[in-house]
């Protein structure tokens, strides 16, 4: 060999992968097929993880979505970061899993068989109920391989929520995932007990939830600003090459976010958008009844944007119509998140392919 030191180093190779028994070799990707749980039907239940293993050493990136089985925006997100030619120059190995949860999926509900979440079960049991058991799989045959964690979701079903990024800002590793994606909005979370974020946070695999859109639907921007989100973490990991697109944009931390619930029930007409640029006290929607009677007007309670709103028209007193995130700079952040919403809608599609409408 005559090559140089450097030279060398970059033809360092990544040793194979292995998982659930399939070895995957430096360079190459292959789709191994994990066993999570079998149905009363003898019928197994298996999850398709899509290893691409990089030729050359690196982190290990699990991107996950529909952990939550209708939560669709992600399955989609996924399907077109396959396509990406940066994942033919890898650093390191991604291990995709479109669909975590093939039983809501095919319910195209949330839960499981037995009604659990999936996302409330982790670390789960090797010997528990299903939830449990698919849990645990996940976790000790996929999570446990990852040095670092996206995992994609919507609001739950009737609910949309404006592309943000959830993270336990007390971790540094965490909180630079967060800033790298490039949505505008992050809110700092707590860890829900059970989660897939709780578990990965606590045996040190830093870990953030993109939430975009609503269940069941398809919205071409959130998948977008997904689609380039995860770009930009495997970027910010050197996972892959310089890239020709500009650098995203610092996002805003909110200070705190909270819920407006119906006061009375009836029919939900909501005045604001998401993304909206709210003032403390200004008309934000309606309840009405028809049936006659007065009207209740619905105000902010604060000066916030919005990040997630009801979209199902007929409301139970109580029920949450509105989630608003206060910030210190919130006319700076309306005015980032519309240069990111143009951008995102105006930008070319990074496969190429044409957009859902
Ligand atoms: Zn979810």
């Amino acid at each position: 060999m005559t090559s140089s030191n450097r030279k060398n180093k970059q033809e360092e190779k990544a040793a194979p992968f292995e998982l659930n028994g399939t070895r995957v070799m430096p360079g190459t990707r292959v789709k191994v097929e994990l066993p999570l749980a079998q149905l009363y039907t003898q019928t197994p239940l298996n999850v398709p993880i899509h290893v691409i293993h990089g030729r050359r050493p690196g982190p290990v990136l699990l991107v996950s979505a529909a952990i939550h089985g209708d939560e669709l925006n992600g399955v989609e997100i996924i399907r077109r970061l396959l396509r990406h030619s940066s994942l033919n120059r890898l650093n390191g190995t991604l291990l995709a899993v479109p669909v975590v949860n093939v039983f809501g999926f095919i319910h195209k509900t949330r839960y499981l068989p037995d009604r659990r979440d999936l996302n409330r079960s982790f670390p789960g049991s090797e010997t528990g109920s299903l939830g449990a058991r698919m849990a645990w799989q996940f976790k000790t045959q996929v999570l446990d391989r990852a040095t670092h964690a996206v995992d994609l979701h919507t609001g739950a079903i009737h609910r949309a929520n404006l592309p943000q990024i959830r993270a336990d800002l007390s971790n540094e590793d965490t909180a630079a995932m967060a800033a790298a994606f490039g949505v505008p909005v992050v809110i700092n979370s707590v860890l829900g007990e059970g989660t897939l974020r709780e578990v990965a946070e606590a045996q040190g695999i830093p870990v953030i939830t993109y939430e975009a859109g609503e269940a069941l639907r398809f919205d071409e921007s959130s998948i977008r600003a997904g689609v380039k989100g995860v770009l930009n973490i495997m970027h910010h990991l050197r996972m892959t090459g310089p890239r020709r697109t500009r650098a995203p944009m610092e996002p805003h931390i909110a200070r705190s976010s909270s819920w407006v619930r119906a006061e009375r029930d009836g029919v939900f007409l909501p005045l604001v958008a998401l993304g909206a640029w709210l003032r403390k006290g200004q008309l934000i929607g309606r309840i009405s009844s028809p049936f006659g009677g007065e009207d209740v007007t619905i105000e902010s309670p604060c000066a916030g944007i919005l990040v997630g709103r009801n979209n199902l028209p007929l409301v139970n007193e109580g029920e949450a119509l509105y989630h608003i995130a206060r910030f210190e700079e919130v006319r700076e952040v309306a005015q980032n998140l519309e240069v990111f919403t143009s951008d995102i809608e105006r930008g070319p599609g990074l496969t190429g392919e044409p957009p859902i409408a």
